[in-house]
């Protein structure tokens, strides 16, 4: 397996591979490698001859006041992961290799970043876009892997890759949890004993949103007040948000009927201590 930190180098590693009529996965990652991400590269290597993992802590999709320069890093343990699995490639490159001095071009978006995480953190999902059309142009992938853990960066991508006719099949993977119910996150690491426990409330509140979808609740705001009701009863944890949208558009739904594509995505953001969590599921809605 061979790291670069070179556009150039990994670039020309991925054209040759191309060039012999190989097919290529890719998984973007920002490191601290858990069984989430091993999950995506499995499946990258089941359905691929070549598999690149990117780790690059992306400077530009985390906003002024958010956990940038403390975001957990381990290369050597996340290459010894990569290697165990059969990786073929890691692109590591430096924020500088990425990004020139006077860097100015992104890549945005109208619809669907502006609702759920969009709201609190305004500026990240054009981050993700542009650090991933970057990745996308330097390893010219047949297929990119993502996790429904992000599911709205999951759609973002998807819809990015149809508007500006990428070429390039986009692949979602489900979530990975911990024994306990926990969904797999590098920001788990931030979590003290006590904060780990009360975590809990996240996949808990969200499994009482489920039950009430499945016993005939339609009114989108019932089914969050049952997830409100939830968290309300953990005291080290405070909402974000607690939405339901359409899955397809990313836009808030009153009646869970209304979903153009029949599918519906509940999403929850809520603090623990000083951690901010996500989690959500995916439903299709049979009326
Ligand atoms: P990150 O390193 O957090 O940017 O995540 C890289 C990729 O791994 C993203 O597509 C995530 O959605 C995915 N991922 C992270 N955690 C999980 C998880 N628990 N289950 C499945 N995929 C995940």
């Amino acid at each position: 397996m061979n790291i670069s930190g070179s556009i150039k180098e990994t670039r020309q590693q991925v054209k040759e591979w191309k060039k012999q009529g190989l097919t290529v996965g890719l998984v973007p990652t920002m490191g601290y490698l858990h069984e989430g991400h091993q999950s995506l590269m499995e499946k990258a290597k089941k359905e691929n001859d070549k598999v690149v993992v990117s780790i690059f802590v992306n400077p530009i999709q985390f906003g002024p006041n958010e956990d940038f320069a403390s975001y957990p890093r381990d290369l050597e343990k996340d290459a010894a992961l990569c290697e165990r699995i059969g990786v073929d490639l890691i692109f590591h490159p430096e924020a500088e290799e990425m990004y020139e001095k006077d860097f100015c071009t992104y890549v945005d978006m109208d619809g669907l970043t502006k609702e759920l995480c969009g709201k609190s953190r305004p500026t990240h999902f054009r981050g993700v876009q542009t650090v991933v059309s970057k990745l996308f142009h330097i390893i010219p992938a047949d297929r990119a892997y993502f996790g429904q853990k992000d599911a709205q960066q999951l759609a973002v991508i998807k819809r990015m890759v149809r508007d500006l006719s990428m070429d390039i099949e986009i692949v979602g993977c489900p979530i990975v949890r911990e024994e306990d119910g926990l969904a797999k996150s590098s920001r788990n690491t931030y979590l003290n004993q006590e904060e780990r426990k009360a975590a809990l409330v996240l996949n808990r509140s969200l499994a009482e949103g489920k039950k009430a979808i499945e016993s005939g609740v339609r009114e989108a705001c019932k089914v969050k007040q049952c997830i409100l009701d939830v968290i309300a009863k953990e005291p080290l944890a405070r909402v974000d948000y607690v939405e339901i949208v359409d899955f397809s558009a990313i836009e808030p739904i009153a009646d869970l009927n209304m979903a153009a594509e029949g599918e519906i995505l509940c999403a929850i953001a809520v603090y623990i201590g000083k951690t901010r969590l996500i989690d959500n599921f995916i439903m299709k809605i049979n009326s």
